[in-house]
């Protein structure tokens, strides 16, 4: 006997590296390449550090005010928390107390199936079909609730809404998540589907289309009954999850939205460029509509390319997978940098 029988033994998730070397190209976590928006940084600036002194905000209540307004939503429908991660896991924890397993396709976040070991919640993987895609049909069996990102990662494929919907409607008895991590780069948002469903719990973060991964931004939509055992399980976890100058620089990025479909904009031309780049570089993948993209090339392998980047201080995302083992996600980068690595590339494949 000892006290390790009592630990509670996790395999925790494995994130991307996080290298900082001078140079470096670092296309491997789906961080956005831009600054967040110019007032982000004068928030920071201008914030008298005093009110640093009390505790901030319970429940984020100002960015939850500019995303309700942003999104035509009711305040009440909003809940955020400290990135998306956090707002899962809670999610996780409040929505999926069943006895029957959840359900989330096999090549996804690979988070999903962690926060399931984590809170001891049985699940099921379903297997995409070819091409990468989610079938309705394999989401209508008995389950204790569904998650998936649209578009998924790491693939980038999109599901048109009429999928999607199909999985809630046939799902009732349940909460189904819809991850919507990327959909501002492309893809259709489930929003309009909210006023319908009840179940439905839709999940955005900061940290790709805004910028903002590093202030820790995400926040879930659904109707006010949903969001009130989530509110009330975050507060039984833990009361003051978000800090006060991600509160203040969320409200502030909201507010410019010039300035984030401009991002969002620069990222899309620069991703549809490299695809074609891509393919004539013998690289195949399905049609990204995230911020990257998921290829494999033709006839040297993921995992020799990935190593040669990394020589040349350009991080990619590999997974030691086996279905994907063979794939390399990118993410999108400025233009400058993937013309690097673009050139890199070309000469390595000669
Ligand atoms: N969902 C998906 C599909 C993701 O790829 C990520 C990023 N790793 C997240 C959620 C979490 O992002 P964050 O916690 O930075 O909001």
């Amino acid at each position: 006997m000892s006290w390790e029988n009592n630990v509670r033994k996790v395999v925790p998730y494995t994130p991307g590296d996080q290298p900082n070397k001078a140079g470096m190209i670092k296309i491997n976590t789906n961080e956005c390449p831009y600054p967040p928006a110019p007032g982000v940084q004068k928030v920071l600036a201008e914030t008298d550090i005093s009110k640093y002194r009390l505790y901030p905000d319970t429940t984020a209540a100002p960015l939850a005010k500019a995303l309700a307004d942003y999104y035509g939503v009711s305040e009440k429908q909003v809940f955020v928390g400290v990135g998306s991660d956090d707002v899962i896991s809670m999610s996780f924890l409040t929505f999926f107390h069943g006895d029957k397993p959840i359900l989330f396709p096999d090549i996804t976040y690979s988070f999903y199936d962690v926060w399931a070991e984590l809170y001891r919640i049985p699940y099921e993987m379903i297997p995409l079909h070819a091409d990468f895609r989610i079938h309705a049909e394999d989401y209508k069996r008995p389950n204790g609730g569904i998650i998936f990102p649209n578009p998924n990662a790491p693939t980038g494929v999109f599901e048109d809404l009429s999928v999607v919907e199909e999985i809630i409607a046939s799902n009732p008895d349940v909460v189904v998540m819809v991850d919507e991590a990327y959909v501002d780069f492309g893809g259709q948002s489930a929003l309009p589907l909210l006023n319908k469903y009840d179940n439905l719990l839709i999940v955005r973060t900061f940290s790709k289309s805004r910028a903002m991964a590093g202030m820790r931004i995400g926040f879930a939509i659904g109707n006010e009954k949903l969001i009130k055992y989530l509110s009330d399980v975050k507060f039984s976890f833990n009361s003051y999850t978000m800090n006060l100058p991600s509160i203040l620089c969320g409200v502030e990025a909201v507010r410019n939205d010039a300035y984030f479909k401009e991002t969002l904009r620069k990222v899309i031309a620069t991703r549809e460029r490299v695809k074609k780049e891509l393919k004539e570089l013998g690289f195949t993948f399905p049609d990204s509509y995230t911020n990257f993209i998921f290829a494999t090339h033709k006839s040297r392998s993921a995992k020799d390319i990935y190593e040669a980047l990394k020589v040349r201080d350009i991080y990619v995302r590999h997974f030691n997978k086996p279905e994907i083992d063979n794939y390399l996600r990118i993410s999108i980068g400025t233009d400058e940098e993937m013309d690097t690595v673009l050139a890199f590339l070309r000469d390595y494949l000669k």
